[in-house]
């Protein structure tokens, strides 16, 4: 039977779920569409997180302590942080270069500013309270963050990823060192587990066009609140802005990433996007790269060829800490609203906003909305007051949506390049 490749059925999904949302908000039918559809998207979303925390447990202690040798480890280790670091500093870069040349902060009209930071002062302040909690941290609290003082602490919140990595990852080094015999045991007990709930994506993926169609409508109906013509007048106010940001995610993706592929194997890049697209998808209507991690490993695994052992590390790694998507946005965020504000940043100011960026972008939860928590901080660094946010929060979500499906490409993109180096790509074009 002939069956429409799973990234049609998504997009499909997606096409009808935009073009439900918008005659619902339009019809002024929001009630009607929480109550009825927004359900099913939260359920989606709900499975996919459900199976965040077993997966990475499962998959990474199976990937660690089948690796025979800790230099491999650190090799692999290495190589991943560096790639990652690089291609976020290349993206902010690009971001920079971009909002200067443009400058799409230059002409917002002083009532617009006015209005904007009306409208959004309680937002903006919920937004600050929680970013100088982040900011009261030592130089050193990120690595505090990363151990965890209860496995079963971290392991109860998806955000804590981090933590449940860092623990997986001793666990498989101690059981390298045990016995064999002792081990043998447990490594059986987690590959079935892993095993299971890779069968687990595969029939939630079955519901993504569905999951996909609700999760948009629940973002126009959210967005939009039943008045569309608000969102409309927000978008040609903000449009340019806007533009600025997709431009520079998708100059980083046409060309950063595909640099990186051709540099280190020899897949064909059409096919390796056709690959991905359910991740980027589903990152796209998630705006969570957290919450589409299950289905990153499973297109990485099963569609593109990359081993067990280097996906299992190097992307639930990569959900957490690497975002280029994240990171230019930010940079192009902190000097529209420089721009706009009519505070010129010089030299130093734009080169600590690449510093600041790459490492606020490691510290950005793989959530919806996080990105925008962290641009605080960099506000604060280069002495733009962070009220400015106000200026941008209406059109966040639809940025967060195109930057969280760069961040799940760039992941894709480091676990194949690192995979391939590593001679671990299992695909006929590697191997022919
Ligand atoms: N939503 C993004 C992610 O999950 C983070 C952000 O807000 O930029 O990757």
């Amino acid at each position: 039977m002939f069956r429409l490749p799973l990234h049609w059925q998504i997009i499909i999904g997606l096409i009808l779920g935009l073009a439900y949302g918008i005659t619902s908000a339009a019809m002024g039918w929001g009630q009607f569409t929480s109550d009825w559809i927004v359900p099913f998207g939260d359920i989606f979303l709900n499975l996919l997180k459900l199976i965040a925390v077993p997966l990475v447990l499962g998959s990474l202690i199976t990937g660690v302590a089948s690796l025979s040798d800790m230099h491999k480890l650190s090799r692999i280790g290495g190589k991943t942080i560096t790639i990652y670091i690089a291609t976020t500093a290349v993206s902010v870069t690009i971001g920079l270069i971009l909002v200067n040349i443009l400058q799409p902060g230059a002409n917002v009209p002083q009532e617009l500013q006015q209005e904007l930071q009306a409208a959004y002062q309680a937002e903006t302040e919920n937004r600050q309270s929680t970013a100088d909690a982040v900011k009261e941290r030592g130089p050193l609290q990120v690595f505090v963050d990363m151990v965890p003082g209860n496995i079963f602490a971290a392991a109860g919140n998806n955000s804590n990823m981090l933590q449940v990595v860092f623990f997986s990852i001793l666990f498989g080094i101690a059981m390298i060192m045990i016995p064999k015999e002792k081990a043998q045991p447990l490594l059986g007990f987690f590959e079935g587990l892993t095993e299971a709930i890779i069968k687990i994506v595969e029939i939630i993926m079955l519901a993504a066009p569905i999951g996909v169609f609700a999760l948009i409508a629940k973002t126009i109906n959210q967005v939009a609140k039943d008045d569309l013509s608000a969102v409309v007048e927000l978008l040609s106010a903000l449009g340019f802005y806007c533009l600025v940001v997709v431009l520079g995610l998708l100059l980083h993706a046409v060309i950063t990433y595909p640099l990186l592929l051709k540099s280190f194997t020899k897949l064909p890049l059409v096919k390796f996007f056709k690959d991905i697209a359910p991740a980027q998808l589903l990152a796209f209507s998630s705006s969570s790269s957290g919450a589409t991690l299950p289905v990153t490993m499973d297109v990485c695994e099963n569609r593109i060829g990359v081993s067990d052992e280097v996906s299992s590390f190097v992307l639930p790694l990569g959900a957490t800490i690497n975002m280029d998507g994240t990171a230019l946005y930010q940079a192009v965020a902190a000097v529209f609203i420089a721009q706009a504000l009519g505070i010129g940043l010089d030299v130093t100011a734009q080169l600590q906003i690449i510093l600041t960026a790459v490492l606020a972008s490691i510290g950005t939860a793989a959530v919806p909305g996080a990105g925008i928590i962290m641009l605080v901080i960099i506000l604060e660094t280069v002495g733009v007051p962070t009220a400015g946010i106000a200026l941008i929060l209406g059109v966040d979500r639809i940025l967060d949506m195109c930057r969280t499906a760069v961040n799940v490409t760039g992941d894709t993109t480091v676990a194949t390049a690192v995979a391939a180096s590593e001679g671990q790509l299992h695909s006929p074009f590697e191997e022919a």
